[in-house]
């Protein structure tokens, strides 16, 4: 592992290739159906009273429910460089009868830049499947708005040991369509089911274990330099007693952080934990 202006890249990269990156890291709070407004914008006054400086390389993003986007926004985005805004979903059709669904083309006109798809939460309590979530992807990306993808195993599936195969069939069904130039921009953000809102962290071994493997699926499909530009980010149960780790790991850039995220102090220490 080595610098290069700052940044960390990967053991994989240096050995492989020789290819430096300015890959992005990025602490990125979700924060589900929890707060109510005035809640919501006591805690973002709260974080943002800090003043963490972000690096160029370095991006706070929180994901708030569709109501807070505008507020959220208007917050952050006023005196912070590199903090934005996410939604934590979008609808997979343009527009329509669909009563109650956000279009990525609204979320385009508010100038989210954002887009949290396939949390495991959407996948298992609104059957998202993965030819959905490619759909959600293509919207998002011809509206510029960066996707960040979730993945990850289901605890039996950890136990019989597949979660790899689990994993990579997962952004395969829902990635592999795009072409190099657009994969490259995405983030994926790696959640094992069994870690979100359990308190039950992967360890960092574990972490870096499958997301230098996810990698290696990225390298395999669309070469190393591609696969050394894209954000792997880790969730399940980040906080900040456990974030300076998980983030030193070559291949982890950062976390999407649930229930820690709800907390001014602990996002604060996770946001200065990325490297
Ligand atoms: C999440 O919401 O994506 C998540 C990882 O939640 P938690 O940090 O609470 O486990």
């Amino acid at each position: 592992m080595v610098s290069h202006e700052g940044i960390v890249t990967s053991k994989t990269n240096l050995i492989n290739k020789g290819i430096k990156t300015m890959r992005k890291q990025i602490a990125a709070a979700n924060w589900k159906m929890n707060l109510t407004y005035q809640e919501g914008e006591k805690l973002l006054d709260e974080i943002l009273s800090a003043a963490v400086h972000m690096a160029d390389h370095q991006h706070t993003v929180f994901a708030v429910p569709y109501p807070y986007l505008l507020m959220t926004r208007s917050e952050v985005e006023e005196d912070n460089t590199n903090y934005y805004v996410a939604a934590q979903n979008c609808h997979h059709k343009k527009s329509g009868a669909y009563t109650g669904e956000v279009s990525v083309g609204m979320l385009h006109s508010m100038n989210i830049k954002y887009c949290v798809i396939g949390h495991s939460e959407r996948r298992e309590y609104f059957a998202e499947t993965n030819a959905m979530l490619a759909e959600k992807v293509d919207l998002c990306l011809e509206s510029y708005i960066t996707p960040i993808f979730c993945c990850g195993e289901p605890l039996s599936v950890r136990e019989a040991g597949t979660q790899n195969e689990f994993v990579a069939a997962q952004l395969k069904e829902s990635l592999f369509h795009l072409p190099a130039e657009k994969i490259e921009t995405l983030v994926i953000a790696y959640e094992p089911i069994w870690a979100i809102g359990t308190g039950k962290t992967a360890s960092t071994e574990q972490a870096q274990e499958m997301h230098q493997y996810l990698r290696s699926v990225l390298a395999d499909q669309y070469g190393q330099e591609v696969a050394n530009k894209i954000p792997i980010l880790y969730g399940g149960s980040v906080k900040a007693a456990n974030a300076p780790e998980l983030f030193r790991s070559p291949d982890v850039d950062g976390g999407l952080v649930g229930g820690a995220s709800l907390v001014a102090s602990e996002f604060i220490a996770i946001m200065k934990a990325l490297k």
